[in-house]
Parts: C-alpha cells; structure tokens; sequence
C-alpha cells in the first residue's frame, strides 16, 4: 500500500497533494479532467482512477501507468494526485485551507489558438497571489492545420509524428502564449526546457480530445509535487481530521449533508465535527461517510457506500444533523479530544480569514 510505503518513521504520511484545473471559458478545463478521468484501467482494479465525492484520485501506479517511459515510480514517493473535479478560478479561490489554497498546485488551461483570455489573467493573479505552484497546459494542440493525432502519446513522440508544416505552426502558437506568459512576468518554457520550476513556468502541450501531451501533464505535475510540495504533505493521519466544504445539498435517507475535501487527518463515522456555517459554528455528530461505490456496483446498490473513516488526501459527503446552516468554502474540523472552545475559536478565525463573520451575515 502506498501510503504505508511513504510513512516515515515519526509516523507521519505523505497524502495526496490536491491539484485544481483553472483557465478561460472553453478553453478546455472540464475537457482535459475528462480525459484524466477516463484515460485508464478498469475501476476495482489496484490502483484505478478512484472516483471520490467532488474530486478524483489517481494513484501514482495510474500516473505511471498513462506515463509509460516519462516515468519512473521508484523516483517518487508521493502516493499520486487528487483532482478537485469543479474546474475554474472561481471555485479556486473559494476553496481555502488555513488562510491558504486548498490545491497545493494547478494546471492553467490555455487554448494554444485563442491566447491569454480575461480569465486567464485572473487566474494567473489568484494562482500568484496564493503561491501555488503551476504548470500552464497548452490545450487543443490538434487543432493545429494538418495535425496527425497520436492518441494518448507523450508530446515529443507525437510531434515527431508531425509534419514540418504542423511543427512549424504549432511552435509560432507555443511561442506566443510563452511570449504572453512574459509579458505577464512569468519566464516560461516548454516543460522539457525547464530547469529551475521554482523560477520558470513549464509549457505542457496537451490536447483534451486526443490525450496527447497527457502523459506528460501528469509527469509534469507528479515532479512539481514531488521537488516543491513533499514537506507541506507530511501529515499526521491519525491526527484530528481538517478540510473545506465544497457543497452543502440534500442527502436522500440523511437530510442535509456537506460535501467535503479532506486535506488532514482522518475523519471517523464516531467523530464530533465543527462546520463553518452562515451563524454559530455548528457543532455536530457524524450520522455516516459517504463516498462513491465503485462504478461496478452501481447498477446494483445505492451510489454511496457507507464507511467507518476516510484519511486525507480525499473528497467525501458527511452526513450529520443540523448541517443547514453550512457553508460553502467553509472549514471543517474533527473535535478529536480538543476542547469544544478551541476548535470553535479556530474555525471562526478561519471564518473571518475567508472575509466572513457571522455578523456581517446575520
Ligand atoms: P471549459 O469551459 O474550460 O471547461 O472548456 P470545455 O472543456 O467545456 O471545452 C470547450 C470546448 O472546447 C468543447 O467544445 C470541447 O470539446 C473543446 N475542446 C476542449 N479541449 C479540446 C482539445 O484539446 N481539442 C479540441 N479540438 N477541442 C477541445
């Protein structure tokens, strides 16, 4: 097991670091999560793309897998990447943990034709004001005149494919979204270029219909993870669960329920939780986790599986009573045995940090 593997001897894990997809309107966000999603193995399979609720695991068994010969799992000890599935700068920026973002790091979707767009600029901002690492995917690579597709293939080997008059426009278009790249104050390059990460921002040429240049995005982003993110994902995972609220909706069977990203700890269907809310803090007992049942079940059974803990890097529901009042955005926490005060204390302060008091709502 992987995470048992990457335990060191303090009892610390390294969890899964969250990446989250920004990028302009139609330039291919949702797309390029498709394919992730779709790219491999047969789910109930070890170490399958896992669907969990609001985002999707893939383990590095998969990244390697859709690598092949980009990588080398013995380089890596980080047990693969969880993508939050709601693309945009919008939900970027409301997803926070602890003062800062709840990705530890980003893929900034550029159509290759179309440019720097508004949204882009945004989310460049958002992606510098946070800190968090990124890696720009130069998207719709095939819709380069006399593109010759090579489905899934890493972007070198496609591009060898190509003919000198494909190459010769796709580079004009890589080099004008690097030479925009710049004129925003970023040094860019194409990936395979770079040096230094923590200096350059690396160019993915991807396209989200063929796969292409896939590979080497979740290369690129297990590499980044790896050099730039290891120390921040060292956690405690017996320690008090800690995420964010994504959506809080109606559960069939459990009433209102808090759709969550956990990034700390483990979360136990025994535990007492604190939810940021619109008033008070509430306070409250775990009636169930839920998470996805495995795609081979759901024809059969119910689409949520009831499970006794959920441990950090994941997405789950956590159905508990008076959750009406919850917010999204807001933080979750596990009582663990903390005082009562504390946790509260912690959660308004967090509250406030997000620009949100329960007065100004009230
Ligand atoms: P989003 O708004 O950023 O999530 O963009 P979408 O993923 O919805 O994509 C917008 C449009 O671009 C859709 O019609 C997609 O089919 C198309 N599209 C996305 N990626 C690619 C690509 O790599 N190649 C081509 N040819 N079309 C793409």
């Amino acid at each position: 097991h992987t995470d048992a593997d990457a335990a060191d001897a303090t009892g610390e894990t390294l969890r899964t670091p969250i990446v989250a997809v920004l990028g302009h309107v139609d330039h291919g966000k949702t797309s390029l999560l498709d394919r992730i999603r779709g790219s491999t193995v047969i789910e109930g399979e070890a170490g399958a793309i896992t669907q969990h609720i609001g985002a999707t695991a893939v383990p590095l068994e998969t990244v390697s897998e859709i690598a092949g010969s980009l990588v080398d799992p013995t380089d890596f000890d980080l047990p693969g990447l969880l993508f939050i599935d709601t693309p945009g700068h919008h939900s970027f920026s409301t997803l926070r943990s602890r003062g800062g973002a709840l990705a530890d790091i980003a893929i900034l979707v550029i159509d290759v034709n179309d440019g720097f767009q508004p949204q882009t600029i945004e989310a460049i901002d958002i992606l510098q004001r946070t800190e968090t690492p990124f890696v720009v995917a130069a998207n719709k690579v095939d819709t380069t005149p006399g593109w010759n597709p090579q489905e899934n293939t890493p972007i070198q080997q496609s591009y060898d494919a190509q003919s000198d008059r494909a190459r010769s426009t796709l580079d004009e278009r890589l080099y004008d979204l690097i030479g925009d790249l710049s004129d925003h104050d970023f040094s860019a390059d194409m990936y395979w270029r770079v040096q230094n990460f923590a200096n350059n921002v690396g160019v993915v040429p991807v396209s989200a219909e063929t796969g292409e240049g896939v590979p080497d995005l979740l290369t690129v982003l297990m590499g980044l993870s790896q050099r730039y993110l290891k120390d921040a994902m060292a956690i405690d995972v017996d320690g008090p669960g800690a995420g964010t609220v994504l959506e809080v909706k109606e559960q069939k069977g459990f009433g209102t329920a808090i759709d969550v990203v956990l990034y700390d700890g483990t979360v136990t269907a025994d535990d007492t939780i604190v939810v940021g809310g619109t008033g008070d803090p509430i306070v409250t007992d775990v009636r169930a986790l839920l998470q996805p049942r495995p795609l081979a079940e759901i024809r059969t059974e119910k689409r949520f599986e009831e499970v006794d803990s959920v441990t950090a890097a994941a997405g789950l529901k956590i159905a508990a009573p008076d959750l009406d009042d919850a917010m999204a955005g807001a933080p979750v926490r596990v009582l663990g045995n903390r005082e009562r005060e504390d946790v509260v204390t912690e959660v308004e302060a967090e509250l406030a940090a997000l620009g949100v008091t329960t007065e100004e709502q009230g």
